[in-house]
Protein backbone atom coordinates (compact mmCIF):
# COMPACT_ATOMS: atom_id res chain seq x y z
CA UNK A 1 0.00 0.00 0.00
CA UNK A 2 3.08 2.72 1.08
CA UNK A 3 4.89 1.22 -2.11
CA UNK A 4 1.11 1.93 -4.21
CA UNK A 5 0.88 5.31 -2.76
CA UNK A 6 4.81 6.48 -3.14
CA UNK A 7 4.60 5.02 -6.80
CA UNK A 8 1.32 7.00 -8.04
CA UNK A 9 2.27 9.82 -5.93
CA UNK A 10 -1.17 9.08 -4.25
CA UNK A 11 -2.18 10.55 -0.37
CA UNK A 12 -2.35 7.08 1.21
CA UNK A 13 -5.69 6.72 3.04
CA UNK A 14 -5.38 2.96 2.81
CA UNK A 15 -3.14 1.98 5.85
CA UNK A 16 -3.92 2.91 9.66
CA UNK A 17 -1.17 4.72 10.79
CA UNK A 18 -0.84 8.28 11.58
CA UNK A 19 1.52 11.03 10.09
CA UNK A 20 2.17 13.13 13.33
CA UNK A 21 4.33 11.64 15.56
CA UNK A 22 3.28 10.49 19.34
CA UNK A 23 3.43 13.04 22.22
CA UNK A 24 7.48 14.27 22.81
CA UNK A 25 7.61 13.16 26.46
CA UNK A 26 6.98 9.66 25.34
CA UNK A 27 9.39 10.06 22.89
CA UNK A 28 11.75 11.67 25.38
CA UNK A 29 11.00 8.65 27.92
CA UNK A 30 12.03 5.75 24.90
CA UNK A 31 15.54 7.62 24.24
CA UNK A 32 16.13 8.46 27.68
CA UNK A 33 15.79 4.48 28.38
CA UNK A 34 18.19 3.72 25.39
CA UNK A 35 20.46 6.36 26.86
CA UNK A 36 20.16 4.73 30.17
CA UNK A 37 21.39 1.04 29.49
CA UNK A 38 17.92 -0.78 29.06
CA UNK A 39 19.07 -2.55 25.79
CA UNK A 40 19.15 -6.21 26.97
CA UNK A 41 16.73 -8.66 27.17
CA UNK A 42 13.55 -7.62 29.40
CA UNK A 43 12.54 -10.38 31.66
CA UNK A 44 9.85 -12.75 29.32
CA UNK A 45 6.26 -11.21 31.51
CA UNK A 46 7.92 -7.89 30.51
CA UNK A 47 9.65 -4.68 32.28
CA UNK A 48 8.00 -4.65 35.89
CA UNK A 49 7.58 -0.55 35.62
CA UNK A 50 5.34 -1.32 32.12
CA UNK A 51 3.33 -4.42 33.87
CA UNK A 52 2.89 -2.08 37.17
CA UNK A 53 1.56 0.47 34.59
CA UNK A 54 -0.87 -1.57 32.80
CA UNK A 55 -2.30 -3.34 35.80
CA UNK A 56 -2.79 0.18 37.19
CA UNK A 57 -4.68 1.54 33.79
CA UNK A 58 -6.90 -1.20 33.94
CA UNK A 59 -7.39 -0.44 37.98
CA UNK A 60 -8.24 2.97 37.06
CA UNK A 61 -9.61 2.96 34.02
CA UNK A 62 -12.43 -0.24 34.11
CA UNK A 63 -12.13 -1.05 37.53
CA UNK A 64 -10.35 -4.53 36.71
CA UNK A 65 -7.43 -6.17 39.00
CA UNK A 66 -4.66 -8.22 38.05
CA UNK A 67 -1.46 -9.76 39.47
CA UNK A 68 1.21 -7.66 37.77
CA UNK A 69 3.40 -11.29 37.66
CA UNK A 70 0.90 -13.87 36.56
CA UNK A 71 -1.86 -11.81 35.09
CA UNK A 72 -0.15 -9.38 32.82
CA UNK A 73 2.13 -10.39 29.65
CA UNK A 74 3.93 -7.44 27.40
CA UNK A 75 4.05 -8.86 23.51
CA UNK A 76 5.24 -7.38 20.27
CA UNK A 77 1.81 -5.43 19.85
CA UNK A 78 -1.77 -6.91 19.86
CA UNK A 79 -0.54 -8.62 16.72
CA UNK A 80 1.88 -11.36 18.93
CA UNK A 81 -0.85 -11.43 22.07
CA UNK A 82 -3.39 -12.48 19.77
CA UNK A 83 -1.41 -14.91 17.69
CA UNK A 84 -0.10 -16.75 20.73
CA UNK A 85 -2.81 -16.98 22.33
CA UNK A 86 -4.74 -18.28 19.25
CA UNK A 87 -1.37 -20.70 19.71
CA UNK A 88 -1.04 -21.14 23.24
CA UNK A 89 -5.01 -22.26 23.39
CA UNK A 90 -6.32 -23.87 20.61
CA UNK A 91 -5.18 -27.00 19.54
CA UNK A 92 -5.85 -27.92 15.82
CA UNK A 93 -9.84 -29.02 14.87
CA UNK A 94 -10.43 -26.18 17.35
CA UNK A 95 -12.90 -23.68 16.30
CA UNK A 96 -12.53 -19.59 16.91
CA UNK A 97 -15.59 -17.39 16.45
CA UNK A 98 -15.07 -13.73 15.27
CA UNK A 99 -16.91 -11.04 13.88
CA UNK A 100 -16.94 -10.27 9.74
CA UNK A 101 -15.07 -8.31 8.13
CA UNK A 102 -12.51 -9.15 10.44
CA UNK A 103 -8.81 -7.78 10.96
CA UNK A 104 -6.17 -9.24 8.43
CA UNK A 105 -4.55 -11.33 11.51
CA UNK A 106 -6.81 -13.25 12.95
CA UNK A 107 -7.33 -15.34 10.01
CA UNK A 108 -3.68 -15.91 10.02
CA UNK A 109 -2.87 -16.72 13.52
CA UNK A 110 -6.32 -19.24 13.31
CA UNK A 111 -4.93 -21.36 10.50
CA UNK A 112 -1.19 -21.08 12.58
CA UNK A 113 -3.11 -22.94 15.19
CA UNK A 114 -4.42 -25.40 12.86
CA UNK A 115 -7.72 -23.97 13.96
CA UNK A 116 -11.03 -23.01 12.05
CA UNK A 117 -12.69 -19.71 11.94
CA UNK A 118 -16.15 -19.11 12.23
CA UNK A 119 -17.60 -15.53 10.86
CA UNK A 120 -20.59 -14.13 12.47
CA UNK A 121 -21.28 -11.12 9.93
CA UNK A 122 -21.56 -7.64 11.20
CA UNK A 123 -24.11 -6.42 8.26
CA UNK A 124 -23.47 -2.31 7.28
CA UNK A 125 -24.87 0.66 7.45
CA UNK A 126 -25.47 -0.03 11.04
CA UNK A 127 -22.63 -3.11 11.50
CA UNK A 128 -24.45 -4.69 14.09
CA UNK A 129 -24.73 -8.71 14.61
CA UNK A 130 -27.69 -11.00 14.94
CA UNK A 131 -27.11 -12.64 18.76
CA UNK A 132 -29.06 -16.01 16.97
CA UNK A 133 -26.69 -15.89 14.44
CA UNK A 134 -23.94 -16.03 17.34
CA UNK A 135 -25.70 -18.50 19.03
CA UNK A 136 -25.59 -20.67 15.94
CA UNK A 137 -21.65 -20.37 15.09
CA UNK A 138 -20.92 -22.19 18.41
CA UNK A 139 -19.84 -25.84 18.09
CA UNK A 140 -18.95 -28.57 19.99
CA UNK A 141 -15.42 -27.73 19.05
CA UNK A 142 -15.82 -24.15 19.75
CA UNK A 143 -12.83 -22.63 21.97
CA UNK A 144 -12.79 -19.39 22.25
CA UNK A 145 -14.59 -15.85 20.75
CA UNK A 146 -11.90 -13.21 18.97
CA UNK A 147 -13.69 -10.28 19.54
CA UNK A 148 -12.67 -6.87 18.30
CA UNK A 149 -14.15 -3.50 19.51
CA UNK A 150 -13.98 -0.72 18.75
CA UNK A 151 -13.92 -2.44 15.38
CA UNK A 152 -11.21 -2.31 12.22
CA UNK A 153 -12.42 -2.30 9.72
CA UNK A 154 -15.61 -1.05 10.00
CA UNK A 155 -14.90 1.57 13.20
CA UNK A 156 -18.13 0.21 15.24
CA UNK A 157 -18.30 0.28 18.78
CA UNK A 158 -19.99 -2.29 20.46
CA UNK A 159 -22.68 -1.70 23.13
CA UNK A 160 -23.75 -3.32 26.42
CA UNK A 161 -26.66 -5.36 24.89
CA UNK A 162 -24.39 -6.71 22.09
CA UNK A 163 -21.04 -6.98 24.82
CA UNK A 164 -23.81 -9.19 27.11
CA UNK A 165 -25.18 -11.27 24.10
CA UNK A 166 -21.16 -11.99 23.57
CA UNK A 167 -20.71 -12.71 27.16
CA UNK A 168 -23.88 -14.76 27.35
CA UNK A 169 -22.97 -17.29 24.80
CA UNK A 170 -19.03 -17.28 26.30
CA UNK A 171 -20.47 -18.20 29.84
CA UNK A 172 -23.11 -20.56 28.48
CA UNK A 173 -20.98 -22.40 26.13
CA UNK A 174 -18.01 -22.56 28.78
CA UNK A 175 -15.74 -20.59 26.09
CA UNK A 176 -13.05 -18.32 26.25
CA UNK A 177 -12.94 -14.32 25.11
CA UNK A 178 -9.86 -13.22 23.31
CA UNK A 179 -10.63 -9.66 23.26
CA UNK A 180 -8.76 -7.47 20.81
CA UNK A 181 -9.22 -3.44 22.89
CA UNK A 182 -6.08 -1.50 20.50
CA UNK A 183 -8.74 1.26 19.94
CA UNK A 184 -10.12 1.36 23.50
CA UNK A 185 -9.01 5.40 23.94
CA UNK A 186 -10.02 5.91 20.13
CA UNK A 187 -14.10 6.39 20.78
CA UNK A 188 -15.91 9.17 19.66
CA UNK A 189 -19.17 8.03 19.82
CA UNK A 190 -20.57 5.44 23.20
CA UNK A 191 -18.29 4.13 25.26
CA UNK A 192 -15.55 1.09 25.47
CA UNK A 193 -16.95 -1.48 27.65
CA UNK A 194 -14.36 -4.31 27.97
CA UNK A 195 -15.65 -7.55 27.75
CA UNK A 196 -13.74 -8.68 30.50
CA UNK A 197 -15.85 -5.96 32.60
CA UNK A 198 -19.34 -8.42 32.54
CA UNK A 199 -20.30 -10.46 35.07
CA UNK A 200 -18.79 -13.96 34.86
CA UNK A 201 -16.30 -12.77 32.21
CA UNK A 202 -13.60 -11.99 34.31
CA UNK A 203 -12.63 -15.32 34.84
CA UNK A 204 -12.46 -16.30 31.23
CA UNK A 205 -10.63 -13.08 29.20
CA UNK A 206 -7.83 -12.39 27.87
CA UNK A 207 -8.39 -8.78 27.27
CA UNK A 208 -5.13 -7.61 24.48
CA UNK A 209 -4.22 -3.78 23.69
CA UNK A 210 -0.83 -2.33 22.66
CA UNK A 211 0.83 1.40 22.99
CA UNK A 212 0.47 2.22 18.81
CA UNK A 213 -2.49 3.60 18.47
CA UNK A 214 -3.14 5.42 21.90
CA UNK A 215 0.63 7.32 21.38
CA UNK A 216 0.84 7.59 17.60
CA UNK A 217 3.79 4.88 17.77
CA UNK A 218 2.65 2.51 15.66
CA UNK A 219 5.87 1.26 14.76
CA UNK A 220 6.78 0.59 18.50
CA UNK A 221 4.53 -2.87 18.41
CA UNK A 222 4.63 -2.67 22.16
CA UNK A 223 1.66 -4.36 23.53
CA UNK A 224 -0.17 -6.97 26.40
CA UNK A 225 -2.81 -9.07 27.57
CA UNK A 226 -4.28 -9.29 31.06
CA UNK A 227 -6.57 -12.15 32.33
CA UNK A 228 -6.57 -14.98 34.72
CA UNK A 229 -3.02 -16.45 35.61
CA UNK A 230 -3.62 -19.93 33.89
CA UNK A 231 -4.95 -18.31 30.24
CA UNK A 232 -1.72 -15.81 30.14
CA UNK A 233 0.67 -18.38 31.16
CA UNK A 234 -0.88 -20.26 27.76
CA UNK A 235 -0.23 -17.06 25.96
CA UNK A 236 3.44 -17.01 27.87
CA UNK A 237 4.52 -20.55 26.76
CA UNK A 238 3.53 -19.91 23.24
CA UNK A 239 5.04 -16.42 23.02
CA UNK A 240 8.31 -18.01 24.51
CA UNK A 241 9.75 -19.41 21.70
CA UNK A 242 8.09 -16.87 19.20
CA UNK A 243 10.39 -13.88 20.19
CA UNK A 244 11.20 -14.44 24.06
CA UNK A 245 11.52 -10.67 24.86
CA UNK A 246 12.61 -7.79 23.38
CA UNK A 247 11.69 -3.68 22.84
CA UNK A 248 13.35 -3.06 26.45
CA UNK A 249 13.67 0.22 25.78
CA UNK A 250 10.00 0.85 24.39
CA UNK A 251 8.77 -0.68 27.31
CA UNK A 252 9.84 1.22 29.75
CA UNK A 253 8.92 4.19 27.61
CA UNK A 254 5.63 2.51 27.09
CA UNK A 255 5.37 2.58 31.17
CA UNK A 256 5.72 5.88 31.21
CA UNK A 257 2.89 6.43 28.65
CA UNK A 258 0.18 4.69 30.14
CA UNK A 259 0.60 7.24 33.13
CA UNK A 260 -0.78 9.63 30.71
CA UNK A 261 -3.06 7.41 29.00
CA UNK A 262 -6.37 8.91 30.47
CA UNK A 263 -5.09 12.65 29.53
CA UNK A 264 -3.73 11.94 26.46
CA UNK A 265 -6.25 9.72 25.43
CA UNK A 266 -8.84 12.36 25.19
CA UNK A 267 -7.35 14.72 23.62
CA UNK A 268 -6.60 12.52 21.17
CA UNK A 269 -9.76 11.36 20.68
CA UNK A 270 -11.24 15.29 20.34
CA UNK A 271 -8.51 15.27 17.40
CA UNK A 272 -9.46 12.53 15.67
CA UNK A 273 -13.27 13.16 15.99
CA UNK A 274 -12.66 15.96 14.29
CA UNK A 275 -10.68 14.48 11.41
CA UNK A 276 -12.93 12.07 11.30
CA UNK A 277 -16.38 14.66 10.62
CA UNK A 278 -13.20 16.46 8.54
CA UNK A 279 -12.83 13.21 5.99
CA UNK A 280 -16.20 12.55 6.22
CA UNK A 281 -17.92 15.85 5.45
CA UNK A 282 -15.88 16.20 2.12
CA UNK A 283 -16.55 12.69 1.22
CA UNK A 284 -19.95 13.33 1.45
CA UNK A 285 -19.91 16.73 -0.93
CA UNK A 286 -17.92 14.64 -3.11
CA UNK A 287 -21.31 13.14 -3.72
CA UNK A 288 -20.18 9.25 -1.71
CA UNK A 289 -22.29 7.92 1.30
CA UNK A 290 -20.34 7.61 4.19
CA UNK A 291 -20.95 4.80 7.18
CA UNK A 292 -20.07 7.23 10.21
CA UNK A 293 -17.73 5.61 12.70
CA UNK A 294 -18.06 5.98 16.61
CA UNK A 295 -14.00 5.18 16.83
CA UNK A 296 -11.01 3.63 15.93
CA UNK A 297 -9.46 5.30 12.67
CA UNK A 298 -11.09 4.45 9.63
CA UNK A 299 -14.79 5.18 7.88
CA UNK A 300 -16.22 3.04 5.10
CA UNK A 301 -17.99 4.65 2.32
CA UNK A 302 -20.23 3.55 -0.40
CA UNK A 303 -18.57 4.31 -3.54
CA UNK A 304 -21.95 2.84 -5.16
CA UNK A 305 -20.10 0.04 -7.51
CA UNK A 306 -17.63 -2.96 -6.76
CA UNK A 307 -15.23 -1.52 -4.62
CA UNK A 308 -12.00 -3.91 -5.68
CA UNK A 309 -12.06 -1.96 -9.29
CA UNK A 310 -12.45 1.14 -7.52
CA UNK A 311 -9.64 1.23 -5.13
CA UNK A 312 -7.14 -0.63 -7.90
CA UNK A 313 -8.26 2.88 -10.46
CA UNK A 314 -8.28 4.64 -7.57
CA UNK A 315 -4.49 6.09 -7.55
CA UNK A 316 -4.44 6.49 -10.80
CA UNK A 317 -7.48 8.28 -11.15
CA UNK A 318 -7.65 10.45 -8.21
CA UNK A 319 -4.22 10.00 -6.58
CA UNK A 320 -6.22 8.34 -3.59
CA UNK A 321 -5.21 4.97 -1.74
CA UNK A 322 -8.21 3.17 0.11
CA UNK A 323 -8.85 -0.67 0.84
CA UNK A 324 -12.18 -2.53 -0.41
CA UNK A 325 -13.75 -3.73 2.80
CA UNK A 326 -14.18 -6.65 1.30
CA UNK A 327 -10.59 -7.98 2.07
CA UNK A 328 -11.63 -8.54 5.25
CA UNK A 329 -14.33 -10.61 4.44
CA UNK A 330 -15.58 -13.71 3.73
CA UNK A 331 -18.91 -12.77 2.33
CA UNK A 332 -17.34 -9.88 0.03
CA UNK A 333 -21.06 -9.50 -1.60
CA UNK A 334 -22.23 -7.70 1.61
CA UNK A 335 -19.77 -5.23 1.57
CA UNK A 336 -19.10 -5.13 -2.29
CA UNK A 337 -19.32 -1.07 -2.55
CA UNK A 338 -17.53 -0.46 0.59
CA UNK A 339 -14.13 1.52 0.65
CA UNK A 340 -11.99 1.83 4.13
CA UNK A 341 -10.62 5.13 4.48
CA UNK A 342 -7.92 6.10 7.05
CA UNK A 343 -8.81 9.08 8.87
CA UNK A 344 -5.43 9.65 11.37
CA UNK A 345 -3.74 12.23 9.18
CA UNK A 346 -3.14 15.74 9.38
CA UNK A 347 -5.71 17.98 8.33
CA UNK A 348 -4.53 19.54 5.25
CA UNK A 349 -3.68 16.04 4.12
CA UNK A 350 -7.51 14.77 4.81
CA UNK A 351 -8.45 17.95 2.64
CA UNK A 352 -6.32 17.41 -0.28
CA UNK A 353 -7.85 13.81 -0.25
CA UNK A 354 -11.66 15.01 -0.13
CA UNK A 355 -10.52 17.30 -3.20
CA UNK A 356 -9.23 14.64 -5.52
CA UNK A 357 -12.07 12.55 -4.33
CA UNK A 358 -14.82 15.11 -5.45
CA UNK A 359 -12.79 15.46 -8.66
CA UNK A 360 -14.46 11.80 -9.32
CA UNK A 361 -17.69 13.18 -9.92
N1 LIG B 1 -5.87 -5.25 16.10
C1 LIG B 1 -6.50 -4.36 15.33
C2 LIG B 1 -7.98 -4.39 15.27
C3 LIG B 1 -5.76 -3.42 14.60
O1 LIG B 1 -6.38 -2.54 13.82
C4 LIG B 1 -4.36 -3.41 14.71
C5 LIG B 1 -3.49 -2.42 13.97
N2 LIG B 1 -3.83 -2.17 12.68
C6 LIG B 1 -3.75 -4.38 15.51
C7 LIG B 1 -4.52 -5.28 16.20
C8 LIG B 1 -2.26 -4.48 15.62
O2 LIG B 1 -1.82 -3.88 16.77
P1 LIG B 1 -0.23 -3.82 17.05
O3 LIG B 1 0.35 -2.84 16.09
O4 LIG B 1 -0.14 -3.41 18.46
O5 LIG B 1 0.30 -5.18 16.80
Amino acid sequence: MSALAERTGSINLGQGFPDEDGPIEVLDAAAAALHAGANQYAPLPGVPALRAAIVEHQRARYGLEHDPDTEVQVTFGATEAIAAALLGLCDPGDEVIALDPVYDSYAAGVALAGARLRRVPLRPPAWRFEAAELQAAVSDRTRLVLLNSPHNPTGRVLDRAELEAVAAVCREHDLIAVTDEVYEHLVYEGEHVPLATLPGMAERTLTVSSIGKTFSVTGWKVGWVCGPAELVAAVRGAKQFMTFAGGTPLQHAAAEALAIAEAHGTRLAAELAAKRDRLCTGIERAGFEVLRPAGTYFVNVDVGEDAVAFCHELPERAGVVGIPTSVFSDDPERVRTLVRFAFCKREEVIDEAARRLAGLR
